[in-house]
């Protein structure tokens, strides 16, 4: 699938130190080791039904601090995205607004490019579709069940009358915890940590289906849904026509381009479970590796204090703050400066205060240029680059810099600020 276009990254003087990244998954920060060449960062994209809120740019701007801060220490990254094109939202949503869902999906997908490229966030190698990576996905679930890891469900009839056919897959978690693949293993709880207790509202309320009759155990995850009337369809082979899951969309699309373990499975807090707990448990099942080395989750933003969400109807729009004139340099500030693990929330001050910041910042890059009292700049240089290197501290990078412009507003030297421009514009991805 097409991708967006690629910001200008300012090529720097040095190269930057290896970032560190806390690892979700082992609850601690660790450091890549230094002699690795390249990292690999599959980031869970959208499901095109809305456009892109705040809390999943704030996510994508999270990875792209990752991705930047490799490339800066000199690694070849590989970076992979998803976008999940058909799924049970989106095909509800088409319903509910009388719209095509291939429609729906191209013109949320369309926005959301425009947004990401409006953020500065570097695009992914593969940009891949969910309808584009079915014929990838079938052979691994009948692999699945030919190796006692899924099976197939009787059909039942819901509470509300309606018939559903034999044929639904489901991954089995006990079967795959049973396995005994060395040196790797996966359990229930081998990425998120959480409890069956706390698993089982999360389970329900993203996208799982507990209740549902036939199923061997409450937590097992859906790999191939049965062709229903009215509903998209592919041809499955052996599992009859369908469509696939969420969860082994991007096991499949991660295993096909970046190999397995992957460096940085990353997205959102609320995809640890069951999002990647499931994918963890497909990948081990089917190639008995483990699928990342690491698990990187952002925290979530809210409005005004509030949990952002769409059954509110208080999402803020990246698009449509574009389209009220707001600088997507200012959104972008107004994200890292709050650390990306925190949850935090999306005001009218905080965008006011990050427009006056890009101001202060692009005022100080404006004052007359000396070759002298480098010592300034390359202290600022430096400390941008080690906050970022500290799981990604954006706040703490921008804290320094505000000290470096304030310096330019007292008249005091500022060193080489075009150098000091280049950084911010390849670590922040902000253009002074
Ligand atoms: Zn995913």
């Amino acid at each position: 699938m097409r991708t967006w276009s690629a910001p200008h990254i300012p090529a720097l003087q040095t190269t930057g130190p290896v970032p560190s990244i806390f690892d979700s998954r082992l609850n601690d920060i660790v450091q890549l080791p230094e002699d690795r060449a390249s990292a690999s960062l599959y980031v869970c994209g959208i499901t095109p039904y809305d456009a892109t809120h705040m809390g999943h740019a704030a996510t994508y701007v999270a990875f792209d601090l990752l991705n930047r801060a490799w490339l800066d220490a000199g690694y070849d990254v590989s970076f992979v995205q998803n976008v999940t094109d058909v799924d049970d939202p989106l095909l509800e949503r088409a319903a509910q607004t009388g719209v095509e869902w291939e429609q729906l999906a191209e013109d949320q997908t369309d926005l959301f490019r425009a947004d990401m490229e409006a953020l500065n966030v570097i695009p992914p190698e593969h940009y891949i579709g969910a309808t584009e990576s079915v014929d990838w996905i079938v052979p691994w679930v009948e692999r699945m069940i030919d190796d006692g890891y899924a099976y197939r469900a009787e059909g039942y009839v819901d509470d509300s009358g309606t018939s559903h056919p034999d044929g639904d897959v489901y991954f089995s978690v006990r079967a795959a915890a049973d396995s005994d693949h060395e040196p790797a293993r996966w359990f229930l709880g081998y990425v998120s940590h959480y409890s069956e207790r706390d698993m089982a509202p999360l389970f329900a309320e993203r996208g799982g289906d507990p209740e549902r009759p036939g199923k061997k155990d409450p937590f097992d995850a859906l790999l191939w849904r049965a062709h229903r009337e009215g509903e998209p369809a592919w041809d499955g082979a052996s599992l009859g026509r369908g469509r696939p899951g969420w969860h082994i969309e991007c096991t499949v699309i991660a295993e096909r381009f970046l190999g397995m373990p992957y460096t940085v499975q990353g997205g959102g807090n609320d995809l640890r479970f069951p999002h990647h707990e499931m994918g963890a448990g497909h990948a081990y099942a089917m190639t008995g590796e483990r699928m990342a080395d690491h698990y990187v989750h952002t925290g979530m933003v809210g409005l005004d204090g509030k949990k952002m969400s769409k059954s509110k109807g208080n999402l803020v729009l990246v698009s449509t703050l574009r389209h009220d004139g707001v600088e997507p340099a200012a959104i972008r500030l107004a994200i890292v400066s709050n650390h990306y693990r925190s949850d935090w929330s999306w005001t009218d001050s905080l965008l006011s205060d990050s427009q006056a910041r890009l101001e202060a910042w692009r005022r100080a890059m404006s004052v007359e240029a000396t070759d002298s009292h480098t010592e300034v700049s390359d202290a600022v240089i430096d400390a941008v680059r080690a906050a970022l290197a500290r799981d990604l501290d954006a706040p703490e990078a921008v804290r320094a810099i505000d000290a470096w412009a304030a310096k330019a507003e007292a008249g005091q030297p500022v060193g080489d600020r075009r150098e000091v421009a280049r950084v911010v514009e390849a670590r922040l991805g902000i253009a002074l």
